[in-house]
């Protein structure tokens, strides 16, 4: 089995009527470039770049950062690159930074919430990023936006810092694209506003299951709630992809939902343009997609849309053999 999807790696992802998918890995260091570079990643979706900040005594400095992000730019050779600005807080805490204790942490200030408080963090990171764009094909993005005023509060502090760069005479790339994972329902909701201002969105569904369904995504006693393939998901990310190709601009999916090849066609027929997933799910990934066909799977895509449970979906998705 292992033998037979290895075939796969150097194949292109694209269904049987030639619509194509790409397939990127999720790294959280760079040990993990070699994994996807290894298993056919087209690209990298998401760098989840606090594992940079955690196991350490001290912040990461400017110069440290750019030298870790110039590193997996050159690596991927003009391949892109999403790298997502610092996302902690919620389970994920800083032995360094000394943060309130709060009652709800996932609701609490994590992520963009926490890098706009505390701009300081915020802009050594961007600065790195932004220094590093020069060297590949980057493309940044914000974790946990809820609301338009967090999206353009991040994008100004990102062009202020730019313009300081190239005010400074440094390079930096005129490509560079900034996108916002979808992980909030709000954002969700509001996502054809979004799309007017970002260049792609990626859909975080780890967060975005826990917070539609109110059920904790590490709590294993509320675990059957946790349903990537309910309706109520389905809407959502069916939203996203459409605000998203109404304005032209592209959409993944980041959360461990790409990875899961079951799911696959419904992304596909959603309209999803990048799944990015561990390394060790791509090849199947790949064999998944080009055995589908994507003229199909957009009004299958819409029925699940219309259903009433996780349960229905899924005996739909017994049904795709037949088609
Ligand atoms: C997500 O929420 O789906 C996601 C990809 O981010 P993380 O798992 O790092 O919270
Ligand atoms: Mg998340």
């Amino acid at each position: 089995r292992r033998q037979e999807l290895r075939k796969l790696k150097d194949l292109p992802s694209v269904t049987r009527d030639g619509h194509r998918v790409e397939l990127a890995a999720n790294i959280g260091k760079l040990e993990d470039l070699e994994k996807a570079l290894d298993n056919g990643a087209e690209g990298i979706g998401l760098f989840r770049t606090e594992f940079l900040y955690m196991d350490r005594s001290s912040m990461p400095g400017e110069d440290e950062q750019f030298g870790i992000y110039k590193h997996a730019l050159q690596r991927m050779e003009g391949k892109p690159v999403v790298i997502r600005t610092l996302d902690i807080g919620g389970d994920k805490e800083l032995p360094y930074m000394s943060l309130p204790k709060e009652s709800n942490p996932f609701l609490g200030q994590r992520a963009i919430r926490l890098c706009l408080a505390r701009d300081d963090l915020f802009r050594t990171q961007l600065r790195a990023l932004l220094r590093a764009s020069a060297f590949g094909n980057l493309k940044i993005m914000f974790p946990m936006i809820a609301v338009l005023e967090e999206w353009r509060q991040a994008k100004a502090i990102l062009l202020e810092e730019k313009a300081r760069l190239i005010g400074q005479g440094v390079e930096v790339s005129e490509e560079l694209e900034l996108g916002m994972m979808v992980e909030v329902p709000a954002a969700a909701l509001l996502a054809d506003q979004f799309a007017r201002e970002v260049d792609f969105f990626s859909i975080g569904t780890n967060d975005l299951i826990q917070y539609t369904m109110a059920a904790d995504r590490m709590n294993e006693a509320v675990s059957g709630l946790y349903q990537p393939c309910h309706p109520a998901i389905l809407r959502l990310i069916g939203m996203v992809a459409e605000a998203a190709g109404r304005h032209g601009k592209w959409v993944g999916m980041c959360g461990e939902m790409a990875g899961d090849a079951k799911a696959i066609p419904l992304l596909v027929g959603l309209g999803l343009h990048e799944l990015s997933m561990s390394a060790a799910s791509i090849l199947a990934a790949r064999e998944a997609v080009r055995g589908l066909n994507r003229e199909e799977l957009v009004p299958f895509a819409k029925q699940a849309l219309s259903m009433g449970s996780q349960a229905e979906v899924e005996a739909h998705l017994q049904t795709l053999h037949r088609l």
